[in-house]
């Protein structure tokens, strides 16, 4: 048996699961994959081990079965669990609300609260807790932690997270800022304060996570102090298929004008906005492509997109006073230099400079993108939402 203490990570989505052994002190995963079609008649699991990939088709009619499907892939294909040192399963969990501001040990209590957080996040909560109930059936005798989406942001400051509405709406309904990718920036801040060689105590940062979802933080000694996104993963940036900001009163002249309803709305601003509705393609590869093409449609997107960044960015940094690095995370912060050159083109005057060599050069490790003895470093730091779940897992465990 490997002596590393290692965590069954979990993220539950409503039809598929994915599910991945990491070493909570290394982050390399010897084995998981993905369980789709939840439900269904017949799912599918996409497992990894040390055989490769490997599809396997069975009944999944809900999460417990889709569990008992990943464990019979762990027993036949690799990696045995039973050569690990498996001390806890971590589930990624969404809205925390401003119950949790860390991650938790799952009890029958934790599990209500998550339920009466349902109204925040009505998609995600329901499928969390399926998959907390799932494992929790097939590994009884295991810890289960509950890592929340939103912890990271309970650190906020009262006129950071309240919107100027009634008040009331705040005390009675729980509308407040609560923030996303608290995990992703969790990780993150750590890994760039370790990459400046400074104590993260006495770092402060901008952290863009840019992905399918896009949200950007600013870090003050390790606590985020302002987030992008709000009560819900719509507010903010840009995103692959959600608008970000847009005018509040946008709803009720498209209600009027358009005999939109509001749940149309919502689709149309959360599924069909951001990038697709701008250049009708939300794979941010794919943008750069057609831009290259010239494709005017995706030339604004990437302008809009880019232009929206660098506002938060300018703002952030009024937020903070003293900036020690702007940071780039996520599939599009990792990979797209187009991005980060635009987003921070001519900023030298507020001491961020991106170095074009280092930019363009691809490289999968965290490193600086800016001149050497740059006043604001900017840098990119791959995520690991995975391992910080592991990590935070074992942390939890170990101290209850
Ligand atoms: P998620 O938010 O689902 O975790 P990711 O962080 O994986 O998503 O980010 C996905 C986005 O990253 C997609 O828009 C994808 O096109 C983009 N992306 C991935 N690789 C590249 C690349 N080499 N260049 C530009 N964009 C990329």
């Amino acid at each position: 048996m490997s002596g590393a203490p290692h965590v069954l990570v979990v993220n539950a989505g409503s039809s598929s699961l994915k599910y991945s052994l990491v070493d909570a002190t290394t982050g390399a995963s010897p084995g998981g994959g993905l369980v789709e079609r939840i439900s269904e008649q017949v799912g599918t699991v996409i497992h990894e081990g040390p055989e490769g990939e490997v599809r396997i088709e069975g009944a999944v009619a809900d999460h417990e079965a889709a569990f008992a499907l990943a464990l019979a892939a762990f027993e036949e294909h690799g990696p045995s669990l039973a050569a690990y040192d498996v001390v806890a399963v971590g589930h990624r969990a969404v809205h925390g609300g401003d119950r949790f501001s860390a991650p938790v040990r799952v009890t029958d209590e934790v599990c209500r609260a998550i339920e009466d957080l349902v109204p925040l996040a009505p998609l995600h909560n329901p499928a969390n807790l399926e998959g907390i109930a799932g494992a929790r059936a097939l590994f009884p005798d295991l810890p289960h932690v509950a890592v929340f989406d939103t912890a990271f942001h309970q650190s906020l400051p009262e006129h950071a997270w309240t919107y100027a509405v009634p008040r009331s709406w705040a005390s009675e309904h729980a509308i407040r800022r609560y923030g996303f990718h608290g995990t992703s920036f969790s990780f993150v801040s750590r890994a760039a304060a370790e990459l400046l060689g400074k104590p993260l105590e006495e770092t402060n940062l901008i952290v863009a996570h840019l992905g399918n979802g896009a949200s950007i933080t600013a870090v003050r000694g390790g606590a985020s102090v302002e987030t992008s996104m709000g009560m819900t993963p719509l507010e903010g940036l840009v995103m692959g298929t959600r608008s970000g900001d847009v005018d509040p009163a946008l709803h009720a002249h498209l209600h009027r004008e358009l005999g939109l309803s509001l749940d149309e709305i919502d689709t149309e601003l959360n599924r069909n906005s951001g990038l697709k509705g701008l250049a009708g393609e939300n794979d941010f590869r794919e943008v750069l492509r057609m831009r290259t093409d010239g494709d005017e449609g995706a030339c604004l997107a990437f302008d809009v997109y880019c232009h929206r960044l660098r506002k938060y960015v300018g703002a952030y940094y009024a937020v903070l006073g003293r900036v020690d690095a702007v940071v780039f995370t996520g599939g599009v912060g990792e990979n797209a230099a187009p991005v980060r050159a635009e987003s921070l083109a001519g900023l030298a005057e507020l001491g961020i400079t991106v170095d074009a060599e280092r930019n363009a050069a691809p490289n999968g490790e965290p490193r600086a993108i800016s001149p050497d003895g740059s006043r604001v470093a900017v840098l990119v730091v791959p995520t690991d939402e995975e391992w910080e779940i592991a990590r935070q897992a074992v942390e939890v465990i170990g101290a209850s």
